[in-house]
């Protein structure tokens, strides 16, 4: 049965209601870049799994990595204990990470992560300047960052899903979101807003957060690097934290292994997630200079007050171990530049459609933004119809296909997502 009537009924997926909800395909399987459903259909996958899954489904080297761990042990606590996945995977992640990250803490999730990035920046920055006032946030309009309790109130408060909560968030400060796209020539006014208010606010923030390069879930926005050095120099003036959250932009989906390297500006606190288990199992880290580590040591509490039951789960290491090993093994530089100059020459043509208002591409990132929000459903339909899988958000079109995906594959992807925009009514 394609559509569950007990699903349905009684599950909430994403974001959905219970009343009259948006269909869901019920999934038998998943090969290589191929979704297969319940009526026999295949669908080339251009989400990824949400950005997640860079080696396509079912990659045997990554069943056998869960494999083998499977049969030493599945899990162990992390309070005492200690084991060769998590050990192995964060000398790995050292290696990818910018030089100046020396610890490594393994949450069970993108937003938890934020949590704990949100947490850990507030008990240094309490610490380095003795002041308990230094606990709140700045941060970019159009961010997104989870949706837990802090990393709502870090979400733009008006594409970021979460206006209904309202008041019971905390109140952060939002500045302007870097209006010098990817490309274009920097202009020096776009960080005043920001140097202003961390200047007018520096005695009570304790870090600035925000996505590096690449504004996802919030708008699809693809920015000047500049913006992240002026930003590291106005939090080095003012005693702030960066705190980068690279948990989309990770493992090569924009073309670099992370954003930051695009800028080379290097944050005190990163958050990672999504891409590193390659799709396979739900693992975060966050990672933090030796600076931040020793000022949360030398804090009031004395230690980093977090600690998930299933923290640096073994499965999900050897997973994340091999999947990076994987990444290694190729000329990722290569791949995802020819990924990228493909979708620059498939997706032209759709920039002249009626009611496109911009094409856009950076690394595995393809995005077509229309003048007016797309009908989800609608939109899913015509794709289930024509074998792809991409699901719209508000104004965006995108699609973010694993890196395995071959030329022709790719192809039959972007050809059929603008086939769909062509017939969307105005
Ligand atoms: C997806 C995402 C998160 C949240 O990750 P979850 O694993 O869904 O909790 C946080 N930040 C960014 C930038 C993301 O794209």
């Amino acid at each position: 049965m394609l559509h569950d009537p007990w699903d349905r009924c009684h599950l909430w997926h994403p974001y959905t209601s219970t009343v009259n909800p948006l269909p869901t395909y019920k999934v038998t399987s998943a090969h290589g870049v191929r979704i297969r459903l319940a009526d026999g259909t295949e669908l080339i996958d251009g989400m990824s799994s949400w950005w997640a899954v860079c080696h396509g489904y079912n990659h045997p080297r990554l069943n056998a990595a869960i494999e083998r761990q499977l049969k030493d042990m599945s899990h162990v606590m992390f309070g005492g204990l200690t084991h060769e996945p998590a050990i192995k995977l964060g000398r790995k992640l050292l290696e990818w990470a910018p030089p100046s990250m020396d610890c490594i803490f393994y949450a069970d999730s993108g937003s938890v992560a934020v949590e704990v990035a949100m947490k850990m920046a507030i008990q240094a920055a309490v610490s380095m300047s003795g002041s308990h006032r230094r606990t709140n946030f700045v941060t970019i309009r159009s961010g997104y960052h989870g949706d837990t309790w802090n990393a709502m109130s870090v979400c733009d408060p008006v594409t970021g899903m979460h206006g209904a909560f309202g008041s019971a968030l905390p109140i952060r400060h939002f500045v302007e979101s870097p209006r010098v796209v990817y490309g274009a020539e920097w202009d020096p006014s776009a960080v005043v807003e920001l140097e202003e208010t961390i200047a007018a606010n520096a005695d009570e923030i304790a870090a600035l957060i925000l996505e590096p390069i690449v504004q996802g879930a919030g708008g699809m926005r693809f920015y000047h690097p500049q913006y992240l050095l002026e930003a590291r120099r106005i939090c080095d003036k003012y005693g702030v934290l960066l705190i980068f959250d690279e948990i989309a932009t990770g493992f090569w989906r924009t073309g670099r292994r992370f954003a930051w390297e695009h800028a080379g500006v290097e944050p005190d606190i990163m958050c990672i997630g999504k891409g590193l288990t390659g799709g396979y199992m739900t693992m975060a880290a966050v990672l933090a200079s030796r600076r931040v580590a020793d000022a949360v040591a030398a804090g009031e509490a004395g230690v980093m007050m977090h600690g998930p039951t299933f923290m640096a789960n073994p499965l999900a290491c050897a997973v994340a171990l091999e999947s990076l090993t994987l990444l290694e093994e190729q000329d990722m530089a290569a791949v995802t530049a020819n990924i990228e100059s493909r979708l620059k020459r498939l997706l032209a043509p759709a920039a002249t459609l009626p009611g496109v208002a911009d094409v856009r591409v950076l690394g595995t990132i393809g995005v077509i933004e229309m003048k007016q929000p797309v009908d989800v459903g609608a939109f899913q339909r015509e794709c289930v119809a024509r074998g792809i899988w991409v699901r719209p958000f508000g104004k965006n079109v995108y699609v973010m296909p694993p890196y395995i995906i071959t030329d022709k594959d790719l192809e039959t992807l972007v050809n059929a997502t603008i086939d769909i925009v062509r017939h969307l009514p105005q």
